[in-house]
């Protein structure tokens, strides 16, 4: 299927980044790279809600091998720059207690979501933590903590699709598009 290689969202123009057989492509080699760490682990895939709501379902699927897989909701960083807290909106569910657990984001932009999750998450006494982005940007990481596994870096700019949103609008384009 071709999409288009420009689309709108409320008032603002976004142009193809990386069409949807690049997205599904790379996602498969990490998956098997994460198959190679972690195939007799059984370990927690844990989405980061809602960006990361397509590249878990896909992430975890091409993975392959047994493991669960959950969700955790955290507030948008924007609202909270000044008390540097980032608050949790739906929590851990599962037991992390001694198990292999790797966080998905869609994009680590400054790192500051992640790095403070991070803090949280460790005090559960898992047997191990790894980070596993869609997106990286390079150029605006703040918060120095271990990524492991990154499907693209891009240059500091917007983008939406494939999780991302505008607004709450765009999660369901099938690539990534930036702003024009
Ligand atoms: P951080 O805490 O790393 O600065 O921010 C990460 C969060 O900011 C992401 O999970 C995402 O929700 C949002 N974000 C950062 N950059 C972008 C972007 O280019 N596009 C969209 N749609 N969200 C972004
Ligand atoms: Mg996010």
């Amino acid at each position: 299927m071709t999409e288009p290689q420009i689309v709108n969202a409320h008032d603002l123009s976004f142009e193809l980044m990386f069409s949807e057989e690049k997205v599904l492509a790379r996602v498969e080699e990490m998956g098997r790279t994460l198959h190679e760490k972690y195939h007799d682990k059984n370990p927690i895939f844990l989405g980061v809600l809602n960006g990361a709501f397509i590249f878990t379902a896909d992430l975890t699927r091409a993975f392959g091998e047994q493991c669960e897989v959950s969700f955790i909701k955290l507030s948008s960083y924007s609202g909270l720059e000044s008390t540097g807290e980032v608050a949790t909106l739906i929590g851990l569910t599962s037991d992390v207690e001694n198990r292999h657990v790797i966080v998905v984001e869609d994009i680590i932009d400054t790192g500051k979501t992640m790095h403070e999750f991070l803090s949280t998450l460790r005090k559960m006494n898992p047997a191990s933590v790894a980070f596993a982005t869609f997106l990286l940007k390079p150029d605006a990481i703040k918060y120095e903590f271990p990524i492991d596994y990154i499907g693209f870096e891009i240059p500091n700019k917007f983008v939406i699709g494939y999780g991302l949103d505008y607004n709450e609008l765009a999660r369901n384009l099938r690539g990534i598009y930036q702003l024009k």
